[in-house]
């Protein structure tokens, strides 16, 4: 396979955010290794992972970062922030705080990000739908109102999570190139 010394045509930097345990590590987990952890613990400190997309004769590698969603301090903020061109904004469709909270992290985003930013605004956790907290109506019209992409996803069902990554990274190659 492609390893990260590999050489690449176009590397692109990407961030995960939102609040805790909506899901981001295991929806990273899903996209880079197939992979999905049912006890999963929080993330500590800020880790990444690649991802090797080939489109046409080029090779785009995603570096995305993940941390915890917890406060965290300024100097780190920036540096995770630095140099990324894209954001998942995860929330949980079964806690609604963690959606009331998108507009904090979007404040965080216009803080420290680039002006131009894909930001892709995700619902995790869609096969619980029994539990559901958030409409996918109410998160469309909220995204849309904010010029944000939108998708629900589940990364224990792996369903949307290729679609949610590659739609931020196709959008980041358009702008790019
Ligand atoms: P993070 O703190 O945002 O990185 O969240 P994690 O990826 O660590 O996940 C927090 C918890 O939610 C873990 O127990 C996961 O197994 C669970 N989880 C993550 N994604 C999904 C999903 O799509 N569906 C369900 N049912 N659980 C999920
Ligand atoms: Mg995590």
């Amino acid at each position: 396979g492609e390893s990260y010394e590999e050489g690449c045509d176009y590397l692109y930097k990407a961030v995960l955010i939102g609040d805790s345990a909506v899901g981001k590590s295991n929806l990273l987990s899903r996209f880079s290794k197939d992979e999905f952890r049912l006890d999963s613990k929080p993330t500590i400190g800020v880790e990444f992972a690649y991802k090797n997309i080939r489109v046409g004769d080029k090779l785009i590698k995603a570096q995305i970062w993940d941390t915890a969603g917890q406060e965290r301090f300024r100097a780190i903020t920036s540096s995770y922030y630095r140099g990324a061109l894209g954001a998942l904004l995860v929330y949980d469709i079964t806690r609604r705080s963690t959606f009331e909270n998108v507009g904090k992290w979007l404040n965080e985003i216009k803080e420290f990000g680039k002006a131009d930013m894909v930001i892709v605004l995700v619902g995790n956790k869609s096969d619980l739908g029994n539990s559901r907290q958030i409409g996918e109506e109410e998160a469309m019209n909220f995204a849309e109102a904010q010029g944000l992409c939108f998708m629900e996803t589940s990364a224990l069902e792996k369903k949307n999570v290729d679609e949610a990554f590659l739609e931020m990274i196709f959008k980041i190659h358009e702008i790019t190139t």
